[in-house]
């Protein structure tokens, strides 16, 4: 046998037809989908209530007992038993009289959530921005202000379900009598009908348009930033609340500056004399040009860091580093002259043949290559 119900229900196999009751009823009020949606749970859920649907009808408990089981895999045995299409919610619907509570529903449904676009320069991202920005959404109509009735109408009760919303149907199960209900056909479950739609809207209770909302971009956002403005999304249906506009951030390249978290990275290009010398360099930063000193005897690959010169942290205060990447330049193209002195100062330096020597901390190099393939 694929399964054993007995246990599914956790009670004996000798157990009467209350205690059964009993057990299912105290396992489906833990497992009902309403109470834990979690996929797990309502398999579980399914389980115990085909447990219930067997167990608790005398006929089926004897052929199950006798070895068959009409929720089997291939369903061959359960060919005889006919109920196992039967939907539970309906069964739950019988238990807990769930069936006539609903009641018409509203034509009013909350708004969708729209998402928009926003292309932001560094400078914008850095220090903040105020936008204007255009969006095509749904408003509320203002012929009928969301009731979706033409000018001096208004919703008709039903006839059919006499403005319940749902009509109910007597279905005969192994439970007995089921009382079940479903949304009525003819005015779809609100309960009344629309007989003279607003002309404006068609009933809808809304109508696009195109409106244009300022923002406040606050400093500190990057790509994949998300902005929620509550309310800005579109309106719903038949005058329902507002769903909410999400600004996602993207930020345009830099021509000069590479952002890495609130910190920018940019490279500057020296000549060898100046790195061996020292110098001041202009550097554009964020905030204007800003005199820069390097130092006599400057390698290449040395980084100067200027503080508090990258973005504006979000949310907090204090500001993220500029780090600047000094890359020395070599001679080329030399004329006779400079060649000359070149020859001279290696002379003096006895550099004519210097050995190949081992750069110290190269060990790095190959974890390097690998964040780069790995995208650090
Ligand atoms: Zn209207
Ligand atoms: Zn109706």
């Amino acid at each position: 046998m694929a399964r054993d119900y007995y246990a599914i229900l956790g009670v004996r196999r000798d157990a009467s037809q209350d205690e059964i009751k009993k057990a299912y009823r105290r396992l489906a009020r833990e497992l009902h989908p309403d109470v834990n949606p979690d996929p797990e749970t309502q398999e579980r859920f399914k389980e115990i209530t085909q447990a219930y649907e067997v167990l608790s009808d005398p006929k089926k408990r004897e052929m199950y007992d006798l070895g068959a089981d009409p929720f089997a895999p291939g369903g061959g045995a359960g060919a005889g038993f006919g109920a196992a299409g039967f939907p539970f919610s309906d069964i739950m619907d019988a238990f807990f009289g769930t069936a006539t509570s609903r009641g018409p529903r509203s034509r009013a449904r909350r708004g969708r959530n729209a998402t928009l676009r926003v292309e932001l320069d560094l400078a914008e991202t850095a220090f903040g921005t105020t936008r204007e920005l255009a969006i095509d959404t749904a408003v509320v109509c203002n012929v009928c202000s969301g009731a979706g009735t033409a000018p001096g109408t208004h919703p008709e009760t039903c006839e059919t379900c006499l403005g319940r919303g749902e009509v109910q149907q007597v279905t005969r199960s192994f439970l007995g009598q089921v009382m079940t209900s479903r949304p009525c056909p003819h005015c779809g479950g609100y309960g009344s009908v629309i007989r003279q739609p607003c002309p404006e809207c068609s009933g809808d209770g809304r109508v696009r348009t195109r409106r244009t909302i300022k923002v406040r971009i606050p400093a500190g956002v990057e790509s994949g930033t998300h902005i929620q403005l509550a309310g800005e999304g579109e309106v719903g249906p038949g005058g329902g609340p507002a769903g909410d506009l999400f600004l996602e951030i993207v930020e345009r390249p830099h021509p000069i500056f590479e952002r890495e978290g609130d910190d920018l990275h940019c490279t500057v290009q020296i000549p060898m004399t100046a790195a061996a010398l020292g110098t001041q360099v202009a550097i554009e930063t964020l905030d204007g040009t800003e005199e820069v000193d390097i130092r006599p005897g400057t390698q290449s690959g040395q980084v100067i860091r200027l503080h508090g010169r990258g973005v504006r942290h979000l949310n907090e205060s204090g500001r993220g580093d500029l780090l600047i990447h000094v890359n020395v330049e070599t001679p080329t193209n030399l004329d006779e002259e400079q060649e000359e002195l070149l020859r001279r100062l290696a002379k003096l330096r006895g550099e004519e043949r210097p050995p190949g020597k081992f750069a110290p901390g190269q060990q790095g190099f190959f974890s390097r290559v690998r964040a780069v393939f790995n995208g650090h």
